[in-house]
């Protein structure tokens, strides 16, 4: 390009400044000219809702730059509050009307001020207006739009008076202003056509973004459209389709965009499907001297180079960019490449986003896909402050190829989509995002980070090791494996409830002659139980997100506040290693670090010492638990005096009731009568690795299901509980000391009972149990010590093997066989080990 071209730009906000300025770093010598029509240009439309709600105090801040800074920064002509109308392409000039006359926002209608502007190279950055659909009484003053810095004022100033607000459009913008305008305590009321918030997204991945909005108080009206708007005298009412009528004092309308396409098409330009100007990547029209960018252009889909309108700022910008390369660097310049369709929101505590397509629009258009959907911690689960990310992933059955992801999570939701925007730019798959190396230390990720498994449960499924199904198949037995303890809570009819440590010694309980689909709290155990129960010849699937992504799985509907978490959540199953719950004062108990059903043993246990009345306040980091805690109240009888959630943590106060007939005690303490018996007594005669993991296993799936567990450690079981340091102990016989010596001390020395091979068997089953992440034995007997399972050891075996108290860990028992009869006589399962 010829330096000195005249290049003239209509739009002066995103794509329109962003053209501007790299115009100008490419050639010094171009005359550019801004024309915007309303009095700001360059100004953060993306701020808007945040100065309503406050939380961006300074509204200076939102303008970027003003039409002077912007004229002397790149050097250019800019003219505010003057509007193009018309493009006269054959003789290359464009019509302008105003500046508008002071006080008024744009030019009005008089053509008095119109004058012609050349150009070389035109520049069409129109934007997006708000839709306004005719409808009766959409005039009214108090229903109000939101594009710019003027509407932001209008409606910042009518919040002021205004106690109630209707927020309709449960979109990206509408959800955004929902949260600001609740944050200044206003009434809001958020409508919305489709039958879920956040429409774009995938219905699991959208529920608990609707959850969080009902916590926070906002009243959601879903699979409702607006129909119009009646008011008498100062009262205003907005009916929707379904008839119901929402009295309000203020309305915001975020329905969608329009591409702002009139000028283009008045010039004959070529557009699409939504009246958006049709351009090659090179942002060129149908006209090579005129360009366009932002969310008036139709661009195309990177992934599948289908037409697509994307209107969203960064797009805006970069094409702005584009554009100007290719005025000033001809050949050289890059295309854009089309659009993902990256997007985010933060809705109070959570976030949630979307890039490439999702399974809907996948559905819509009959494209082959799959779906893996897996849950877990955002950074390690052990570091303060780890919450529960669910992460979608798309992917083609045919090559692996990535198709898009969605995530939701109280952090690290924007790292995830970045992560894998990223990926479908680079057309990675499934095999690439289960090797992805990424950042990792305690405080950002996970060894193995969520991204990673859900390459790994992707590929699983593809090899056909996972069996996944989205809802529970009719004609299939369900097993669920989740703790008993939960699973009594929010049940799932008509399901047979093995606890997966416990699976592996009850296969006989189920006939095999069925096909079964398991289910637990995410998705992630019920695929270890349907990996045992496939390689014992079964028929299964399993429910992939588990009954937290999936809640209408269960007979517990989410109802109230306290169901928000239970959309999100950590699978972690009850032999799951887990960090001690720190009591810090009678009557509150920190569980956080704690995963499921970690909180709810330790709340049974704390409110079973309650005395009446007193109440204990619980704070948890497993987002299930305010739905368990929820149930817990409602099968025992403990008052739930409140459940908030904050920063991804759930705290929530319970009490014991004055009326000691109020409590069903048999929840808490006792079995029921006539009922089955529950917990456990075992024998632990063996020293065998394989054998204590076992007894372990099942001692705590006794302990969940909520029964008394006592493990009795006799013989060669209580070289198990011996420390690993060795011990100085006066007065043992020379025999008792040769004894000590050769005895293996602890859980780390014993050996397997088969295959152990000097200790080389021991070592490779403890790294094949830990690459599975399966539970290791210090967890195992981490957990049990948890869930209060009684650690009794043998004094007789003790004398005979010349082994002392203190050579032994602490929070043993000592005692005999009475103490081993008395506690097997009232459990309900007595084992031998
Ligand atoms: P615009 O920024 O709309 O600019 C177009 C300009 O052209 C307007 O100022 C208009 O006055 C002017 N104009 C139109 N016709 C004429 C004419 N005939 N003559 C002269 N001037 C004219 N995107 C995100 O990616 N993330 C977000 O978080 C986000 N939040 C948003 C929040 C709000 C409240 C809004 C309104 C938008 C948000 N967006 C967000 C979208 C993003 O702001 C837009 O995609 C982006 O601004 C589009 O840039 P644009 O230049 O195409 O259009």
């Amino acid at each position: 390009m010829a330096p000195g071209v005249r290049l003239v730009i209509v739009g002066g906000v995103a794509a329109g400044a962003s053209a501007a300025a790299r115009a100008r770093r490419l050639s010094e010598a171009a005359q550019i000219t801004v024309i915007e029509r309303g009095p700001d240009v360059s100004f953060a439309n993306c701020g808007l809702p945040y100065h309503i709600g406050g939380e961006i105090a300074d509204r200076a801040r939102l303008a970027v730059q003003t039409p002077e800074s912007l004229a002397r920064l790149l050097n250019i002509e800019v003219l505010a509050r003057t509007e193009v109308v018309s493009v006269d392409r054959a003789r290359k000039v464009v019509v302008v009307r105003g500046p508008a006359a002071p006080g008024a926002e744009t030019p009005g209608g008089d053509a008095g001020n119109e004058r012609e502007l050349p150009y070389d190279k035109l520049v069409i950055a129109t934007g997006a207006a708000p839709l306004r659909p005719p409808l009766p009484g959409i005039g009214d003053p108090r229903v109000l739009t939101l594009r710019n810095l003027q509407d932001m004022d209008r409606i910042k100033s009518a919040t002021g008076k205004a106690a109630r607000v209707l927020v309709i459009g449960a979109g990206f913008i509408g959800l955004e202003m929902a949260e600001q305008l609740r944050r200044i305590g206003k009434t809001v009321t958020l409508a919305e056509a489709a039958d879920q918030v956040l429409p774009p997204l995938d219905a699991e991945i959208a529920a608990p973004v609707a959850d969080e909005l009902s916590a926070a108080g906002v009243e959601l009206v879903l699979g409702d459209a607006i129909a119009g708007f009646e008011a008498e005298g100062a009262a205003l009412s907005a009916r929707l389709k379904s008839g119901r009528l929402i009295e309000t004092d203020l309305v915001v309308l975020a329905i969608g965009v329009k591409p702002e396409s009139g000028l283009a098409a008045a010039a004959g330009l070529e557009h699409g499907a939504r009246g958006a100007i049709k351009v090659n990547g090179h942002m060129q029209t149908s006209d090579a001297d005129i360009y366009a960018a932002g969310d008036v252009v139709e661009s195309v889909d990177r992934t599948t180079g289908t037409p697509m309108n994307l209107p969203l700022g960064g797009p805006a910008n970069r094409q702005g960019r584009a554009l100007a390369d290719h005025i000033f660097l001809g050949a050289n310049a890059r295309p854009y490449p089309g659009h993902l369709g990256t997007a985010i929101v933060r809705v109070f505590d959570l976030a949630a986003g979307l890039t490439g397509w999702t399974e809907k629009r996948l559905a819509q258009a009959g494209r082959d896909y799959r779906a893996t959907v897996v849950t877990d911690y955002q950074h390690a689960s052990y570091f303060p402050g780890a919450t529960p990310l669910t992460l979608k992933v798309l992917w083609s059955p045919e090559d692996g190829r990535l198709l898009g992801a969605q995530a939701v999570g109280a952090d690290g939701v924007d790292k995830r989509l970045d992560v894998i925007a990223t990926a479908l730019a680079g057309g990675l798959t499934i095999d690439d995002l289960a090797d992805l190396e990424l950042a990792y230390a305690p405080p950002f990720g996970g060894a193995r980070d969520v991204v990673n498994t859900a390459g790994f449960a992707a590929r699983n499924e593809r090899d056909g090791l996972a069996r996944p199904v989205t809802t529970l198949p009719a004609g299939r037995a369900v097993l669920d494996v989740r703790p008993a303890a939960v699973a009594d809570l929010s049940p799932i009819p008509d399901a047979l409830n093995i606890p997966m440590p416990e699976l592996r010694a009850r296969l006989g309980e189920l006939d095999s002659a069925k096909p079964w689909v398991t289910v637990c709290a995410l998705g992630k155990t019920s695929y270890f139980a349907a990996r045992v129960l496939a390689q014992a010849g079964f028929d299964v699937v399993s429910l992939a997100g588990g009954v937290r992504v999936r809640p209408e799985t269960t007979r517990v509907k989410a109802a109230s506040p306290a169901a928000v978490a239970n959309q999100l959540g950590a699978g972690k199953t009850a032999a799951t290693p887990a960090p001690a719950a720190r009591v810090t004062e009678a009557a509150e108990l920190d569980c956080t670090g704690l995963a499921c059903p970690g909180p709810l043993l330790q709340v049974k246990t704390r409110c079973d010492a309650l005395a009446p009345g007193q109440e204990l306040a619980v704070t948890a980091s497993d987002p299930g638990f305010a739905r368990d805690v929820e149930a817990f109240a409602r099968s025992t009888g403990f008052e739930l005096l409140g459940v908030e959630r904050a920063k991804g943590l759930v705290k929530a106060r319970l009490r014991r009731p004055v009326d000691a007939a109020a409590i069903n005690a048999s929840l808490i303490a006792a079995p029921a009568a006539g009922a089955r018996r529950k917990g456990a007594t075992l024998v632990v005669f063996s020293g065998e690795m394989d054998k204590v993991m076992a007894s372990l296993v099942i001692a705590n799936g006794a302990a969940a299901l909520g029964g008394p567990v006592t493990l009795f450690f006799t013989f060669w079981g209580i070289n198990a509980l011996r420390r690993e340091q060795a011990v100085t102990v006066t007065g043992k016989t020379l025999l008792d000391r040769m004894f000590g010596r050769m005895l293996p001390r602890g859980l780390g020395a014993l050996p397997l009972s088969k295959m152990n091979f000097g200790g080389a068997g021991r070592r490779l089953m403890r790294y094949q149990m830990a690459s599975k992440r399966l539970p290791n034995l210090p967890g195992l007997l981490g957990t049990a010590r948890l869930a209060g399972v009684r650690l009794v050891v043998c004094t007789m075996s003790m004398e005979a093997m010349g082994i002392r108290a203190e050579e032994l860990i602490e929070g043993v028992e000592f005692g005999g066989v009475a103490d081993y009869l008395a506690s097997a006589e009232t459990t309900g399962t007595n084992l031998f080990v």
